[in-house]
This record gives C-alpha cells, sequence and structure tokens, in this order.
C-alpha cells in the first residue's frame, strides 16, 4: 500500500532564492541546465529533484508548461549508472510528440555526459529504423505504450537493467486507453527500479496505477493557493509556440499601451526577444540576472522614465519590479504554477491605474489555464491575435495622427515651398507628391501590410462542442454532450469519415481505436469523433483538417495487432470489406538532406501531428 510523504508547501519561497547548484545535482547535469539557459528550478524541480535524488519514488501532480521533464530528467541524469551497456531508465510518453519532446531534452540535459544515448520510440515511425537505434542499447529510451509492447514483444528492448521508470502525463495515457498496456510494461521492469509518476489529475484509473505500482512514494505537488487580482483585466491568446512572436508582435500594434512587462522562462530569450521587438521598430530592452545589477537598475529607470517601453524579463529580473506606468504584463511564456502568474501579473495596475495580463498559452497548457482560473476565481477572457486589417488600420491611422500634430506643429514653409516647385515643374498635383511621400515614409512598416492568418488556435471550450458526441466510443473525461450537428451523409460537421478494416471479428473495442490513433499519430483523443463498431469493419470520424503525414501514418497502424487498413470513405455508407488495403493518401514521407542520425529526433522520418515546441528555446 501506498505511503505518501508531502514535501512541505512552501516552495514559492524557497524556489526563488533556490538555485540549480543547491540541489545536489552532479556537475554534468548542471552543465546541461546552464546550457539551457535556466535561472532558477520551478516550483515542481524544486520538490521533485530532491526526492528522485534520494532514490525515493515520486508521485508528481504537474502538467506540462511547469518544467516536469526536467523535474524527473536532471535527477535520474545525475544519480543512475550509465555506464554499462544496458538500458537503465524508461520513460513512458502518452503520444509521440510528447516522446520525441522529452527525448530531446534529455539529450540537451545529457549533453556534458558520455555514454548516454537514448532514443524516442513511438509508433507511426519506421520499426526497422527503431530496431537499427535499439541495436546500440540506448541507456535512456522514451517510450509510446504500444510501440514499446511491440519491441518487447520482438525482443528489441529489454527491460529487465531498468533502474528507474517514469510515467509522464499518466491520465492522459490511461485516458487513451494505454492502461492494459501500461501494466503490462511495469510488470517486466525490476522491482527494485524508482518509480516516478506525473499526472495533472487523479482519475480512478491513474489512481490504480499508483496503488499497484508505485510503493512507498513522495509526493510533490504545486499548491494552488488563491489571489485576487480583481483591477486587473486578464485575457489570454492560444498560439502555437513557432507563432508567438508574431503574435507578441501584432498583439503589441493592435493594443493602446504604456509600459509593457513580457515575461519569458530563459536569460536567452529575454535578449533574443527584445532584440526581435528593437528590430520590428520597439522600443524594447531585455532584464535578466545575467545583467549586472547597475546595468538592470538603469533599464528600470529607463522604463520608469518612458525611454523604453518595454521590457522583456524573467521572473528572477522582474523581482519587485515598482513601475506606475506598465499598462500591460504579457505572460509570453506561461509561468510555472499559478502563485507566480499573481506575482506577475501584479506588477500592473498599479498607482490607481488600469492593468491589463495577457497570457499566451500553447495548445499543450490548456490545463494551466483552467488551473490559474480557478486560483484567482476569475475567468480569464479568450483574445483574438490582430488581423493584418486591424494592424493596417492602427498603423494608418496612428500615421494620420501623426502628420496631423506636425501639421499643427508649423514650420512647414520651405516644405511647402518644396512641393509646389516640384508639382509645377513636373506637372504632378500635389496629391501626387503627398502619396509618394506616404509611401517613402511607410517603408520598414507598411502601413497596407500583407500578413498570413495566424488567428488564434480555438479554445477548449470550442473545441470540445466541436468534437463530442462519440458514439460507441469509452468516455475520456467529462466531455460536455452538445447537439451533434451532421452532415447529409450523417458525418459530424468539420469531420470526415474513415474505414478501418479492423471489428468486432478481430476483437477490437473502440478503446483500441481510440489509443492506437491517439498513440500513434498523437491525436489527442478528445479529437477523435464518432466510432462505429461492425463485425469486421469499422468507422472513425476525424477532423478534416488532418495532416497527409499524420494520415499515412494511420494507414501503416496496426490495431490489436491487425492492420488497420486505414483510409478515407468515398462512400456515404460503410463500405463492405476490400480485399485489398489499397492506400487513398499517397503521401510521402519527409526526406531530409541530412542523415538520419544527425537529424533531431523531431525531424527522423515523420512529423508530429502539432509541430513540436522546441526544447528550451536557445
Ligand atoms: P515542461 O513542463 O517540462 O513541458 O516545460 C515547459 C517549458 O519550460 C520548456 O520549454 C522548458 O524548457 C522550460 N523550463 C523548464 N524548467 C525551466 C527552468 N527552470 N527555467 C527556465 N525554463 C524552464
Amino acid at each position: 500500500m501506498a505511503n505518501e510523504n508531502k514535501e512541505e508547501d512552501n516552495t514559492q519561497e524557497f524556489s526563488e532564492s533556490l538555485k540549480f547548484s543547491d540541489l545536489g545535482l552532479s556537475p554534468e547535469v548542471l552543465e546541461g541546465v546552464s546550457r539551457a539557459g535556466y535561472e532558477t528550478p520551478s516550483p515542481i524541480q524544486a520538490k521533485a529533484i530532491p526526492i528522485l535524488l534520494r532514490g525515493e519514488n515520486l508521485l508528481g501532480t504537474a502538467q506540462t508548461g511547469t518544467g516536469k521533464t526536467a523535474a524527473f530528467t536532471l535527477p535520474l541524469l545525475s544519480r543512475l549508472d550509465f555506464n554499462k551497456n544496458e538500458t537503465s531508465m524508461l520513460v513512458l510518453s502518452p503520444t509521440r510528440e510528447l516522446a520525441v519532446q522529452v527525448a530531446e531534452a534529455v539529450q540537451h540535459f545529457a549533453v556534458a555526459m558520455q555514454h548516454v544515448h537514448i532514443v524516442p520510440v513511438y509508433g507511426g515511425q519506421d520499426i526497422g529504423v527503431q530496431f537499427r537505434a535499439l541495436k546500440r542499447t540506448p541507456q535512456i529510451i522514451v517510450a509510446t505504450p504500444g510501440r514499446l509492447i511491440d519491441h518487447l514483444e520482438r525482443g528489441s528492448i529489454n527491460l529487465s537493467h531498468i533502474q528507474a521508470v517514469v510515467l509522464d502525463e499518466a491520465d492522459e495515457m490511461l485516458d487513451m486507453g494505454f492502461m492494459e498496456d501500461v501494466e503490462k510494461i511495469l510488470s517486466k521492469i525490476p522491482e527494485t527500479a524508482q518509480r516516478g509518476l506525473f499526472s495533472a489529475t487523479m482519475p480512478v484509473s491513474v489512481k490504480k496505477i499508483i496503488d499497484h505500482h508505485l510503493g512507498n512514494y513522495s509526493e510533490a505537488c504545486i499548491a494552488a493557493k488563491t489571489a485576487t487580482v480583481d483591477k486587473v483585466r486578464q485575457r489570454y491568446l492560444t498560439v502555437h509556440s513557432e507563432q508567438k512572436m508574431e503574435a507578441l508582435a501584432r498583439v503589441l500594434e493592435g493594443e493602446p499601451y504604456d509600459g509593457v512587462l513580457i515575461f519569458v522562462r530563459t536569460k536567452q530569450e529575454t535578449s533574443e526577444i527584445a532584440e526581435r521587438l528593437e528590430a520590428r521598430g520597439f522600443n524594447a530592452a531585455p532584464l535578466s540576472g545575467d545583467l549586472a545589477q547597475a546595468m538592470r537598475e538603469r533599464t528600470v529607470n529607463r522604463l520608469k522614465t518612458g525611454k523604453i517601453d518595454v521590457v522583456v524579463a524573467t521572473d528572477v529580473a522582474a523581482r519587485g519590479l515598482d513601475v506606475d506606468r506598465i499598462s500591460h504584463v504579457i505572460n509570453y511564456d506561461i509561468p510555472y504554477d499559478t502563485e507566480s502568474y499573481v506575482h506577475r501579473i501584479g506588477r500592473t495596475a498599479r498607482a490607481g491605474r488600469e492593468g491589463n495580463a495577457i497570457l499566451f498559452i500553447t495548445p499543450r497548457e490548456r490545463r494551466m489555464l483552467k488551473m490559474i482560473e480557478r486560483a484567482t476565481r476569475k475567468p480569464i477572457e479568450p483574445m483574438e491575435i490582430p488581423s493584418g486589417d486591424q494592424i493596417s488600420e492602427h498603423r494608418v491611422s496612428a500615421f494620420k495622427q501623426k502628420i496631423l500634430d506636425t501639421i499643427e506643429k508649423g514650420g512647414l514653409e520651405e516644405f511647402r515651398n518644396l512641393v509646389e516647385s516640384l508639382a509645377e515643374e513636373k506637372e504632378f498635383t500635389p496629391l501626387d507628391i503627398a502619396a509618394a511621400v506616404t509611401l517613402l515614409a511607410q517603408a520598414g512598416q507598411p502601413l497596407f501590410p500583407e500578413m498570413k492568418d495566424i488567428s488564434a488556435i480555438p479554445d477548449r471550450e470550442d473545441r470540445r462542442s466541436k468534437f463530442n458526441g462519440r458514439e460507441d466510443s469509452f468516455g475520456v473525461g467529462e466531455r460536455s454532450r452538445a447537439p451533434r450537428k451532421e452532415n447529409d451523409n450523417g458525418i459530424e460537421e468539420g469531420f470526415s469519415r474513415y474505414y478501418m478494416g479492423v471489428g468486432r471479428f478481430q476483437h477490437v473495442s473502440p478503446r483500441d481505436i481510440v489509443g492506437a490513433i491517439a498513440g500513434e499519430s498523437g491525436i489527442s483523443s478528445s479529437e477523435i469523433g464518432r466510432i462505429k463498431l461492425f463485425d469486421r469493419f469499422s468507422t472513425v470520424e476525424l477532423p478534416q483538417d488532418i495532416a497527409p503525414e499524420i494520415l499515412h501514418i494511420l494507414e501503416e497502424m496496426q490495431v490489436r495487432g491487425n492492420p488497420s487498413r486505414f483510409r478515407l470513405m468515398t462512400d456515404d455508407k460503410p463500405l463492405p470489406e476490400e480485399s485489398s488495403g489499397s492506400s487513398h493518401f499517397g503521401s510521402k514521407r519527409r526526406e531530409g538532406g541530412r542523415p538520419f542520425r544527425d537529424r533531431p529526433f523531431s525531424e527522423r522520418g515523420d512529423r508530429p501531428f502539432h509541430k513540436t515546441r522546441r526544447f528550451g528555446r536557445h
């Protein structure tokens, strides 16, 4: 039976003054941390690292965005013995996307460690490629459960020397139907192995795994203390990581602001983003622990006096920052916990002024949003990324204002004469000349810019109502049941229906189908629509915007050991089973110019459903 020891809940105070070097990590790992540009441990890191370093089992209640990957990677890299030619550490991830991200993170942190070889193993990638990578017996494997079982059955992975195993995002993993696989995998791990489990929520399935497999454990959780932030108008923007910079620039153009404080996670990011903003014409400067005290003070003074308007800071550097004219706090990178969020947005709405807080969240960080809303007891409004037209409108009106101000200011006599003589000389109208001068004046910041549409990703509520209504399938979380809108063929709006050559005769259940699709492709289980099961085949509805690469992966997927024979249904009714599983997609795998082994995991042979977040942004 489990025996819990909760770590004292005083993280905020102690993590802010705590350094990574105080935690007892190995010098090689500290080197990796420093290269990643991390200044201080996040709360979950401050709590989990000592527990794992002591060799104890760990239950971590934390979601994506809290820094949980480093929370288990750093201590295990420090503690385990990687000098043998055997697989010592295993991380189980629910999706290929996460497996790749975690493997990349581990690789970065292990950069100063010799002999540590990491292989991610996930469905959808050619298994032959994985066989070759596994021949060298990696010390660390990051795997999705389904594909790991495949390898265990084929003897290409041996778990008998595992010293530590981590279940990452356990709730998502079990939600996807991987319970049986996870139990099977854990039963093959030596009793003596250290165990870690991270989960954002604690459904019964996760509790079952904890009871059966975690043994005695200590717990690290992030407290969601409530706090009021009444005077601040809070909004959020869901955006993919790679679009954040563009979104930031547009938000800054679209919002009337006085002073802006932008929060990022690493020192490198402070200078990188400040430079990129400057290049776009914003008056910006970085503020990080890397700068000497005098320089930091100078930057704060320049913000106070209006010599600069935008400061890009880390939490540590902005601690105690008190500048009345900060009208906006932008959380470019989501804070690690709610306390830090409240602390950050408390930098605005000072001295009786109005304040605005804008939070950028990537799709995977949506849970953090809910947590913040709960802790602050206030809903955070969604906001739109300003469109090209809105930016144009803004620029035009600012330009007009500048001209009016200049006319009002006077002193134009010489210039008026110049325009007049040019008009007479060349027989132009003054209007032609004014238009030419306007065109010249806007160079660098076009008044009518051609901007790509990067509209914000619909928030979770929208997606829920869009993707709910699954029939015949197992319940995934507490999805609300809004009325399903169907087209004439009975397919949900925005979805396409796909055929799979597996059905009841193959002992396939909807749970197997959801598990296979989610596990192989990274499509979230909440995005999988109605599933219908027949004796020899089944149908599944999936969103229409799925990338061809992903469809190709699904064609190659297996469900309960049977080829899926997945393909788009071109008929409105379920088709009788066909003898050949010919493909309608014919998409090509991406072929990079670099040799396979030199490419990052995320580029090896296939692409994740959503483009992966870059590790550490450095
Ligand atoms: P995770 O919750 O593990 O997915 O991490 C979220 C993001 O935070 C990743 O981009 C990490 O590189 C970054 N991160 C994690 N820990 C730290 C830290 N102590 N300092 C700065 N960035 C961090």
